[in-house]
């Protein structure tokens, strides 16, 4: 798992600027990622091969109720997800109340803390940090968030001690079986539909270890066929801890995604789809995630009810058209079987390796079913196809004037190549190159 780095400190020292640098980095896969609650965001970032996910918490000290009342939920709820905290201060400001109130609670926490001094441009370090070592948090690191002064050195250090990551941990065939994460916002039914799904299949073993953040594994048994469940809604330890805390976790939540084969994302046919939502199963495309959805609750809905959420949901979640629609009741049971075949054809169709052969052979059955336009007096053209990678799969196609390429032809191509692979569940990406 990506160490996660939480910026800590008053409105205005720096942490979205701060955060935006730290996430933009070339080989970020989420820049920006907008948290469920309105004051935390999410981001990823890389930095000399290491992967890291940045939280920034935001609204500390801007709630009316005083910094007290705010630290006591948002920040520490996104302290406690973290593995380092950076508690920004403003050199031009100088220490505030604020400041020390923060770094009251930081000190009682047990969290890995970095005092990073903001806005040190034109200033000399040294004056810049002196008069925060009054905090006892140990050095001051100067730094300019808006320029990159010193913000590389400083997250390499922070880095330091977290080991590079290993190759991908999942092979693509493997004797633990799919591994299917069940993801959604909070309440939608998804410890309805883990309990439901395991209910009646073989629980292999199960370690509750692990720590709060931790999305639990289940591997089990189904008609022989082992899969893994990655429970992200913390349904098997209610007995041992108070949930409402820990329930909904977002870090859980990125890290379900990226540690499973395919996604079930619940929606919630009583709420219809909301904002939540989308942000989730943003997150789940961009990570190229094979995925099934599953609108929950379909149980006592009126037919016409049925009809008006059925339509809806297809117009709204047509950016995501490849992945299978269910209509399920985790409570009762109905079509929740129905999961496991759109389950296994979006894991073979991520994980499928074609010839060059193959997909040169449809691009030019394509080509000749329909052929691209003309450009600058010359067509343009297709000649050979590839497959660049899987999961999800790429396809690349050499031409000439492959850049001229209208959309609506790439669409076409996409679409074809498609259906005639029959690939469900799983995005495909294209990319074209021109050879000579
Ligand atoms: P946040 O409320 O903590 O997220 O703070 P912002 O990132 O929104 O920054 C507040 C203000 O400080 C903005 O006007 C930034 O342009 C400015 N700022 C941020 N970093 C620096 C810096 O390194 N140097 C200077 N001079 N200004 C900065
Ligand atoms: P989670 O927060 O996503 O894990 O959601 P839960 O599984 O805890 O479910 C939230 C609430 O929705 C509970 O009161 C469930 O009983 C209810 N619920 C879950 N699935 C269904 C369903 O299929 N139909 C109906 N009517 N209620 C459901």
């Amino acid at each position: 798992m990506n160490p996660v780095i939480a910026l800590v400190g008053r409105p205005n020292v720096g942490k979205s600027t701060l955060f935006n640098r730290l996430t933009r980095s070339r080989d970020a896969i989420v820049a920006d990622y907008p948290g469920l609650t309105r004051d935390r965001q999410y981001g990823n970032g890389v930095l000399g091969g290491k992967a890291y996910t940045v939280i920034d918490t935001g609204g500390i000290g801007e709630e009316e109720a005083g910094i007290e009342a705010a630290m006591a939920d948002q920040s520490l709820l996104a302290i406690d997800e973290a593995d380092i905290v950076l508690f920004m201060v403003d050199a031009r400001a100088g220490l505030m109340p604020d400041d020390e109130a923060i770094a009251n609670h930081l000190r009682v926490n047990q969290k890995k803390t970095w005092l990073v001094v903001n806005k040190s441009d034109g200033m000399q370090e040294e004056v810049a940090g002196a008069e925060f070592w009054a905090l006892g948090l140990g050095d001051p690191h100067p730094i300019a968030a808006a320029h990159g002064r010193n913000v590389t050195t400083l997250i390499e250090h922070v880095l330091e001690p977290f080991p590079e990551p290993e190759e991908e941990a999942h092979p693509e065939l493997l004797d633990e079986g799919i591994r299917i994460g069940i993801v959604g916002r909070p309440n939608v039914g998804k410890s309805t539909l883990v309990n439901r799904l395991l209910g009646e299949e073989r629980v292999v073993v199960y370690d509750e270890a692990g720590t709060t953040r931790d999305a639990i594994e289940i591997p089990f048994e189904r008609r022989g066929r082992p899969y893994v469940l990655i429970d992200t809604a913390g349904v098997r330890r209610r007995k041992n801890v108070s949930l409402t805390a820990e329930k909904f976790s977002i870090i859980k939540t990125l890290e379900a995604i990226k540690e499973c084969h395919v996604a079930v994302m619940v929606l919630d046919a009583r709420t219809g789809l909301v904002e939540q939502d989308l942000h989730l199963l943003d997150f789940v495309l961009s990570s190229g995630r094979a995925l099934v959805l599953a609108v929950n609750k379909w149980d006592g809905l009126e037919a016409d009810v049925k009809d008006k959420m059925r339509s809806e949901l297809k117009r709204r979640l047509g950016f995501a058209d490849y992945a299978d629609l269910h209509f399920i009741s985790a409570l009762h049971g109905t079509a929740v079987g129905d999961l496991y075949p759109s389950i296994e054809r979006a894991f073979a169709s991520s994980t499928t390796r074609w010839s060059t052969n193959r997909l040169t052979n449809l691009l030019h059955d394509a080509v000749s079913e329909h052929q691209p336009p003309m450009v600058n007096g010359r067509r343009i053209k297709l000649r050979m196809a590839h497959q660049g990678g899987a999961n999800p799969p790429l396809i690349v196609v050499h031409g000439n004037q492959t850049d001229a390429l209208p959309e609506a032809y790439k669409r076409y191509l996409t679409n074809t190549f498609r259906k005639v692979l029959k690939v469900r569940g799983t995005p495909m990406r294209f990319e074209f190159r021109s050879g000579r």
